[in-house]
């Protein structure tokens, strides 16, 4: 059993490089997380190919 379909929070679309489709995607399943350093960041799949991509959110 996994927690799948949780898609309340989080609604935003937040772009990431996809480093096998060469391009910048639209994260699915985004969610935030940190790093051991505490920086933020957000993890999640690319739409077209499903590997994990993921995007700092540090700073602006
Ligand atoms: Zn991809």
């Amino acid at each position: 059993m996994s927690i799948k379909s949780k898609n309340k929070q989080g609604g935003q679309m937040v772009q990431a490089y996809c480093v096998k489709c060469k391009q910048t995607v639209e994260m699915k399943d985004g969610k935030e997380t940190k790093t051991v350093r505490g920086t933020r960041m957000m993890k999640g799949k690319c739409p077209k190919c499903g590997i994990t991509v993921c995007r700092m959110m540090g700073k602006k």
